[in-house]
């Protein structure tokens, strides 16, 4: 089970940060958070990986792919959702988060995967 000190080290990183506010009202799937994010995707998987075992995601298949949303099922819940709406409201329209956003609607327009974008 995560704790207060998981959640808070998985805020704790740039590239982390881009993926959590990314989903902060969506649900994505693992080739657009890649393209949006573009790095190459092992570097994208691990932390994606370090988000799930902090329980700051979860992940939902369908036949041919994975999501990815902001985990608000647990004890922890209400804090995430709180850091995540805090730092969305003080980053969005900075870099490298402005642009994420921007390429984030150009790219789901090319996706084949149920990808639920809402962007506020
Ligand atoms: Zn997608």
């Amino acid at each position: 089970m995560a704790d207060i000190k998981d959640t808070l080290f998985a805020f704790s990183e740039e590239i982390r940060l881009r993926i959590i506010l990314l989903l902060n009202n969506s649900t994505i799937c693992v080739n657009c958070l890649t393209s949006v994010i573009d790095l190459p995707q092992p570097t994208i998987s691990r932390h994606l990986a370090l988000l799930r075992r902090t329980g700051v995601l979860r992940m939902t298949k369908d036949k041919l792919h994975s999501y990815y949303t902001l985990n608000k099922d647990d004890p922890f819940g209400p804090l995430k959702k709180r850091l995540a709406a805090t730092f969305y409201k003080a980053l969005k329209d900075m870099e490298p988060f402005k642009g994420d956003f921007k390429r984030l609607k150009m790219v789901k327009n090319y996706c084949d995967a149920n990808c639920t974008v809402r962007i506020k």
